[in-house]
């Protein structure tokens, strides 16, 4: 293909449809371009006919609660992303957001917003709480009180809420576990983008954590998640596209979108030497198990 090909960046095409329905477990459809209405539709028409939005900050989660307020096929999640967290508290000039300089907020701050992401977690169409976590790649060492303390805050909400917990584990996997067992985790908990490899994939089927995988489980060099999909038990995966990002082979680095779920369910249908429809049925029952809806 040409370098200057411009269906380098072009939307990939529609799979083939699934003939069992199944839910895209994490996405980010304020990222995406399109309205909701034509993302749904596009994605419904693939067999996808469920989203879970995930909200990463105030906005973002109460743009969530409001779009699955006004859409039965959408499920929403509030938190601020891990990422978020040392921001509110530290002020960040030219973080990840690139949204320009802010205040620093301090300690009050942080403790402002949860309260706003306690109120949003009440709500009845919100079936979760993160994504919340650890992300050791983007936050240094300046930020990590200010994540963990607003982990354990959000373990704290969900738990007390009865809501789905969304962990985003990025280079943290000990931290996380660490965490969750000095809290407990709520009943529900899903590791979104599982990024660990089976050592850990058997820890968390322990403790019966869901494990949702993404497109990069398709990436030649994801040896590591593919061995870990393959011991995983089949009750606890889901599947994401945590779409605009991760789009999965062949059409890596373009745009990301709900519609594109079958193209990691067959991926992951041959990892567990299983059929799509078998494997299609599961993550649709596990999750609407997961979220409790
Ligand atoms: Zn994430
Ligand atoms: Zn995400």
């Amino acid at each position: 293909m040409p370098a200057n090909d411009p269906g380098k960046n072009a939307a990939p095409p529609l799979p083939e449809p699934l003939r069992v329905p199944v839910a895209d477990s994490h996405t980010h459809l304020d990222m995406q371009s399109g309205t909701v209405e034509e993302t749904l539709a596009k994605a419904a028409s693939v067999g996808v006919t469920t989203v879970v939005q995930v909200g990463c900050d105030l906005k973002g989660s109460r743009w969530a609660a409001e779009t699955a307020a006004a859409h039965d096929a959408v499920h929403a999640t509030v938190a601020l992303h891990p990422n978020e967290a040392p921001r509110i508290v530290l002020g960040d000039p030219d973080g990840w957001s690139r949204q320009g300089a802010r205040e620093a907020g301090g300690d009050a701050a942080l403790d402002e917003a949860l309260a706003e992401i306690d109120r949003l977690a009440a709500l009845p169409q919100v079936k979760g709480v993160g994504e919340t976590g650890l992300d050791h790649f983007r936050t240094g060492e300046e930020g990590k009180e200010a994540q963990e303390r607003s982990f354990r805050a959000h373990i704290e909400i969900a738990k007390r809420h009865g809501k789905t917990l969304v962990i985003h584990d990025r280079d943290a996997h000990a931290d996380v576990l660490r965490v969750l067992k000095e809290e407990g985790a709520p009943e529900r908990t899903v590791f979104h983008c599982y990024s660990g490899d089976a050592e850990m994939a058997e820890i968390c089927a322990r403790a019966g954590y869901y494990m949702s995988f993404a497109g990069n489980v398709t990436f030649k060099n994801a040896q590591n998640l593919r061995d870990a999909l393959a011991v995983a038990p089949l009750e606890l995966v889901l599947v994401e596209t945590d779409a605009p990002f991760l789009t999965p082979a062949p059409y890596r680095g373009r745009p990301n979108a709900p519609y594109l779920v079958p193209v990691t369910v067959r991926a992951m249908a041959a990892v567990r030497g299983i059929d799509e429809d078998a494997l299609a049925t599961a993550l649709g029952a596990n999750t609407a198990r997961a979220f409790g809806y």
